[in-house]
């Protein structure tokens, strides 16, 4: 699960990591009030107007905007939630913006505290397969370029993994922190970011934990180095952990997702769609996967991955059926049961009351789409005497004798 920016400060506030403040709005007209309420007691005002998109890669998309005054933010304000957010993290068509976060803007200076000799540092905590531990990610060229860095230049990236019980220890933070470059007292607070960041990590259940920019403010009476700031959060969850994290269940957002992932989400089933034009219907996570190689194989492309699971009912076959189609670049459907828990004639029945209660975006009824299906397993006689007897309700059906004769009917049937 992913959250918004702000939400995402929320949280490394409340880990103790500081944030500049700010407040969300969703309407234009309230953009120079929350410019006000940022900037309250700046000698010379500045805040940040920020898209809160589940995607990264506003900056350069221009839905980051620093401000100097009331109106500059309304214009931004304005821009942001009329257009759509186009990025490389975003779908073709973009994402509707239908909430922004303005906060206090910051002067980011560099290690030896230069004011305008900007330095941006990235941080992350995420799980790392090749050591099998979660590992922090630092680099002292973070921003908005650190995928090219991480192309370009993998050697300005470091990585230290963590021990699976103790964490990030503090002698491994120091390292890192004086291997970025930081500085006399800058030290000690990027320690205490790290460390809180990685507890952090562990707490709240994260795939992903990651500050891009963290910055230095220059220096002040307060901070004689500098302050080093989070100026940006962006969290992933483990969906498996939500139970136990209330506060985050709360800040599920069902209009940043995908609409069909919802639907298959509310009837139990697995539904991830993929790029293909043939859909595919399967029960079980090994057989969706065995299915889709040999979609491949045979020269289809698969347009999604859907486990019924291995208790569906009819109207899990039904509702799925709904959601494939909804797919509009699915050109063909192949459904591949094998029928151990499940029954066949459960899935032939859900396949015909599908078909019987689907309707076209022109009012008519039923498939239009080739479907081929396969079925093997418990009830399988059943099954199929009841699609033999429903052949005017499944005009497009063809029945496949086994998993090569059905990819290669589907994939024929696509062209
Ligand atoms: P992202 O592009 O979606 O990751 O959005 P960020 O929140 O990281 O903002 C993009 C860039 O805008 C940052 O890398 C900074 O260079 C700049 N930026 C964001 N907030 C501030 C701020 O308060 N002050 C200054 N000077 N620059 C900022
Ligand atoms: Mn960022």
């Amino acid at each position: 699960m992913k959250i918004h920016e702000y939400q995402g400060r929320e949280i490394l506030r409340q880990a103790g990591i500081a944030v500049p403040p700010g407040v969300t709005i969703d309407a234009i007209d309230a953009a120079a009030g929350a410019f006000k309420t940022a900037t309250a007691g700046m000698a010379k005002p500045l805040a940040v107007v920020k898209a809160q998109v589940h995607a990264g890669g506003r900056g350069k998309a221009g839905f980051v905007k620093l401000v100097k005054t009331p109106e500059e933010a309304v214009e931004s304000a304005k821009f942001m939630l009329t257009h759509r957010m186009t990025s490389p993290q975003t779908p073709p068509e973009g994402l509707e913006v239908r909430k922004l976060l303005v906060a206090a803007g910051v002067d980011i200076a560099d290690r030896k505290g230069a004011a305008g000799a900007r330095e941006e540092f990235y941080l992350a905590v995420t799980a790392d397969r090749k050591s099998r531990r979660n590992i922090l990610i630092a680099s002292r060229e973070g921003g908005v370029e650190i995928e090219q860095v991480a192309h370009d230049r993998p050697g300005a990236i470091i990585k230290e993994p963590m021990h699976p019980l103790l964490g990030l220890l503090p002698n491994q933070a120091r390292r890192v922190a004086f291997e970025l470059g930081f500085r006399g007292k800058q030290v000690g607070q990027a320690v205490d970011i790290m460390i809180k960041l990685a507890k952090l990590y562990v707490e709240r259940d994260c795939t992903l934990a990651e500050i891009n920019p963290l910055i230095i403010t220059p220096p002040s009476p307060e901070f004689p180095d500098g302050q080093v700031l989070a100026i940006d959060a962006k969290f992933n969850f483990d969906d498996n952990g939500l139970f136990r994290q209330p506060q985050i269940q709360a800040w599920a957002d069902p209009t940043e997702e995908n609409p069909a992932e919802i639907r298959a989400h509310k009837f139990g089933l697995s539904y991830i769609p993929l790029d293909g034009n043939i859909g595919c219907l399967v029960n079980g996570a090994g057989l969706a996967m065995a299915t889709m190689d040999i979609v491949k194989l045979h020269g289809g492309e698969p347009a999604n991955f859907l486990d019924v699971g291995g208790g569906a009912t009819e109207e899990a076959v039904t509702e799925a059926f709904g959601i494939i189609l909804s797919d509009k670049r699915v050109k063909g459907v192949m459904v591949n049961i094998f029928g151990g828990i499940m029954k066949c004639d459960v899935i032939a029945q859900g396949i015909i009351n599908a078909a019987r209660n689907y309707k076209n975006a022109d009012g008519s009824i039923g498939f239009k789409v080739p479907l081929v299906v396969r079925l093997e397993g418990t009830n399988v006689k059943e099954g199929r005497a009841l699609l033999d007897g429903a052949k005017s309700s499944l005009p497009t059906l063809q029945a496949a004798t086994d998993l090569t004769d059905a990819a290669t009917k589907v994939c024929a049937a696509v062209g």
